[in-house]
């Protein structure tokens, strides 16, 4: 491990490609879930429109705009511009995948009304995890070349782990989205009990693919500190 191009090759790279298949079984899984409930139409026959606007009025929330947007699941909430919006397959389909991604985004639209905490949290730290990405691997690249410079290894590592901070921080975010659109659909009749359920593996499915990216940056930081974290001095 002397060579600082073997550093960056080594046998703890086995953990990097963990995290690379978990992710990839993550969005297999996601798309899989998805293709096959896009088939399911709803029976109430909303659409992902639909949805949105009623659980934006049920919420009490008048100041978020629903617009349509291009591309597939490119669905988003924007807290700055109070716009939410869907992608086409979204807002005009009546399956209960259309439905639930729908109903996730006002998920958000209601975590920002009602200040839920962990979105503020999140949201204060995107420019810290942002620096954090971009600026790690350099600095330990750097501390490499400059003889295992032990100072900007660390604050490398350091930096990386903002970024995981970051994505821990997403967890219950997303997660509460879900919950909190699936309650509001369920109880206002949009779905039937036998749709609740069906919704729910839905967007677990997707949750999941923020679980992946967790434990992916999780196992990279644990390469990064198997590899560089212990004292070089003796
Ligand atoms: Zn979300």
């Amino acid at each position: 491990m002397t060579s600082p191009i073997f550093a960056l090759f080594d046998p703890t790279y086995f953990l990097v490609i963990i995290g690379l298949v978990l992710s990839m079984v993550a969005s297999g899984y996601v798309n899989s879930t998805f293709r096959k409930y896009d088939q399911y139409r709803s029976r109430s026959g909303v659409t992902g429109t639909d949805a949105a606007n009623y659980i934006l009025q049920h919420s009490g929330i008048n100041d978020v705009a629903v617009t349509q947007i291009s591309g597939n699941l490119t669905d988003n909430y924007n807290g700055q511009t109070k716009v939410l919006s869907l992608s086409q397959s979204t807002a005009n389909s009546t399956s209960v995948a259309a439905i639930g991604v729908a109903a996730h985004e006002c998920g958000h639209a209601v975590q920002d009304a009602t200040n839920y905490a962990p979105m503020r949290i999140r949201t204060a730290i995107v420019p810290l995890a942002n620096i954090g990405s971009s600026l790690s691997f350099p600095l330990i690249l750097i501390g490499v070349l400059l003889s295992f410079n032990q100072t900007l290894i660390h604050l490398g590592i350091l930096l990386f782990s903002l970024a995981l901070l970051f994505q821990l921080v997403t967890l219950p975010v997303e997660f509460n989205a879900s919950h909190r659109a699936l309650k509001i659909l369920g109880e206002g009749g949009v779905l039937t009990q036998e749709e609740v359920p069906v919704v729910r593996k839905v967007l677990t499915a997707a949750a999941l693919t923020y679980v992946a990216a967790a434990l992916s940056t999780f196992l990279q930081l644990l390469r990064l500190v198997l590899l560089f974290g212990g004292d070089r001095d003796n």
